[in-house]
């Protein structure tokens, strides 16, 4: 070999080696800011033994007073035996001692409608770029918040850089979602990442459907993935006139889903999706309508067929509640934003928006964001009159919302709506955990054999909901965590 042709080939071969020593410094780098603990908990060490919580108040997830039990056992994930004070003292049991001085114990929360690792919760005008979120910390923050359910309605972009965590609160998480060709949340991924990312992140994220027939094997494929539920969008106004699925496709593919066994939670726009989401057999409606406002003959229809509708309160108001700095970030979301959605929260909006130049979120779209709030403000309200099943749900990944801090926030809402505590509490534990646990034991209720996901709560939150936001232990399958 010539001096030169090994000059060459020592280059190519120093070449190579730095390469690959770029992209694996960039992968640790990247797994790290994905994977990196929040630190906001502490967990007990309980190293495999029982649980006894003694001295409680008992919220069980549907009754609308509380119980006094002197101990609830726990072992295995499991509560295994409840001594409620009419049942009378306990004998000696082994295993950690908890005394729960008289406070609150009731099912962990569930939030029905969430994507981690979608977004920091910065407003679009200040996340332009792709960036990578701190998962971990958003599992941590859910957990602080004493939130121990989670329906994930997205693929988690980030799950190729995370590491197994540490910490979580049971996640349900969805397949790949179902949309039209171009429907959202097409356009809304391709504003915000730049090609190639923005076609990567979408065929992860979606199947774009422009022919069912065609398209059946490959529908009924993503129906045999291992998610728990299928999310189809039926949406016509995200951005406004956005293409969507046809009735006749809509149904098709619930038909399709359900013969594999596979749940298919819709998220709608108007009153008029929402009412052929339910009647082609949607098992949740993941939104109430916000295009408009529900009409009595839709709001009968949909009450008679009973499909359980998720909150969501806050998918607009997030805009105005920026704009207006009202009301106010709660103790609880300060403490669990990130840095930079906090410093995005305190900034002037009014400036932001008046520079902010987007191609889907454009100033007469922005102005339908105020109507948008309010109907959804009023059919929530409508739908809780006439008896629909509603579900508590965020929707945290969207902007301005906190994982955790969100649904308490939520529930808040949903009290100043007029929804009685009770209620309120059923929809963030019995409801929703009867909908997650068709198989295994059960989930969002106190009850011998159902799952010890638990939170210990400093107040009466049947007389407010708000004293959830005095969470002072959490437990999610026999795992023991505190606030730091
Ligand atoms: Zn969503």
């Amino acid at each position: 070999m010539s001096t030169r042709l090994i000059y060459i080939f020592r280059i190519s071969i120093l070449g190579l080696a730095t390469l690959i020593a770029v992209i694996s410094a960039l992968i640790v780098t990247a797994r790290a800011i994905v994977s990196s603990p929040a630190n906001l908990l502490t967990r007990d060490s309980i190293a495999g033994t029982s649980v006894v919580i003694k001295n409680v108040r008992v919220f069980d997830g549907k009754s609308s007073v509380l119980r006094d039990a002197h101990a609830i056992i726990v072992g295995s994930g499991i509560i295994e035996q409840i001594y409620w004070s009419s049942d009378g003292f306990p004998s000696a049991h082994k295993g950690k001692a908890i005394d729960g001085n008289g406070q609150v114990l009731m099912p962990g929360l569930i939030d029905f409608h969430a994507h981690l690792g979608f977004s920091d919760g910065r407003p679009p005008w200040a996340a332009k770029g792709p960036t990578l979120i701190n998962v971990a910390g958003q599992r941590e923050a859910f957990i602080y918040a004493g939130v121990t359910t989670v329906v994930e309605g997205s693929v988690n972009p980030m799950a190729a850089f995370e590491k197994r965590p540490k910490i979580s609160p049971n996640v349900f998480a969805a397949t790949r979602m179902l949309t039209a060709l171009e429907g959202h949340p097409i356009p809304m991924i391709r504003e915000f990442l730049p090609r190639p990312m923005s076609e990567w992140s979408a065929d992860m994220m979606a199947l774009q459907v422009s022919s069912i027939d065609a398209q059946t094997d490959e529908i009924r494929n993503l129906a045999r993935e291992p998610g728990h539920h299928i999310k189809v969008i039926f949406d016509r106004s995200i951005p406004w006139g956005a293409p969507r699925l046809s009735p006749s496709a809509l149904e098709a593919i619930i038909k399709l889903a359900h013969a594999e066994g596979k749940l298919v939670y819709v998220h709608i726009g108007s009153s008029e999706e929402a009412l052929i989401a339910a009647r082609a057999g949607a098992d949740v409606l993941m939104h109430p309508p916000f295009v408009d406002k529900i009409n009595d003959e839709t709001l009968s229809a949909l009450a008679e067929i009973g499909a359980p509708v998720v909150t969501t309160a806050q998918i607009w108001q997030w805009l105005s509640r920026g704009v207006n700095q009202s009301p106010p970030l709660t103790q609880l979301e300060k403490r669990l934003s990130t840095e930079k959605a906090l410093e995005a929260r305190e900034a002037d909006w009014r400036t932001e928006i008046a520079n902010y130049n987007s191609a889907t979120f454009t100033p007469e779209y922005l102005a339908r964001v105020e109507s948008f709030e309010h109907n959804l403000e009023h059919n929530l309200k409508r739908l809780y009159a006439a008896g629909v099943p509603l579900i508590a749900g965020t929707d945290t990944g969207l902007p301005g919302l906190t994982p955790g801090a969100s649904l308490l926030f939520e529930l808040g809402m949903l009290q100043d709506y007029g929804i009685p505590a009770n209620v309120i509490l059923q929809m963030a534990t019995s409801r929703p955990g009867a909908l997650l646990s068709s198989s295994g034991p059960k989930l969002g209720i106190v009850q011998e054999g159902a799952r010890a996901d638990l939170i210990l709560v400093d107040g009466n939150p049947l007389s407010n909901i708000r004293y959830l936001e005095n969470v002072s232990l959490i437990m999610v399958s026999g795992e023991i965590f505190r606030r730091r």
